[in-house]
């Protein structure tokens, strides 16, 4: 696959541009709705994708030999997806020919995420990210 095939997959939900909280306890992870500083929360776009590990540093960039980051991204990602041998869902943009669709579709976060500046506790920011479309968000 080349490096243009891979980026492709990325479905542009951002939802992997949350926040995450987990449980000390059992390990379980929690998405909230609070977005890192540099998403463009409209487009789903990293400001600045280029700089993005040098602007934040727990920002991971995803490739086949860190699959075991896989886990804790949401079980709509493309990648996490790949890697568990499951087809693309019927609304990613590779399917559709449409980006819009992982909008229309209501999987991207377009509609809730916040700015992390706007959010003081994350506990009280956590979501459940639905797994199925929601044509009507
Ligand atoms: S969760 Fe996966 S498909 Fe969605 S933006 Fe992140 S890397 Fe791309
Ligand atoms: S730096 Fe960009 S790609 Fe990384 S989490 Fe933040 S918005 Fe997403």
């Amino acid at each position: 696959m080349t490096h243009e095939e891979w980026e492709s997959l990325c479905d542009g939900c951002a939802r992997c541009c949350l926040h995450k909280l987990e449980d000390e306890d059992d390990g379980r992870m929690f998405y909230t709705k609070a977005a890192c500083g540099q998403l463009d929360i409209n487009s789903c776009r990293c400001k600045n994708y280029q700089q993005r590990q040098t602007l934040v540093p727990d920002c991971i960039q995803l490739s086949i030999d860190n699959a075991h980051y896989f886990d804790w991204l949401p079980s709509t990602c493309a990648y996490r997806l790949l890697a568990e041998g499951e087809p693309l869902p019927e609304w990613h943009p590779l399917v559709t020919g449409d980006p819009e669709s992982v909008h229309k579709a209501g999987i991207s976060v377009r509609h809730i995420a916040q700015s992390e500046e706007d959010i003081d506790d994350l506990t009280e920011a956590v979501i459940s990210l639905s797994h199925e479309p929601d044509f009507n968000a």
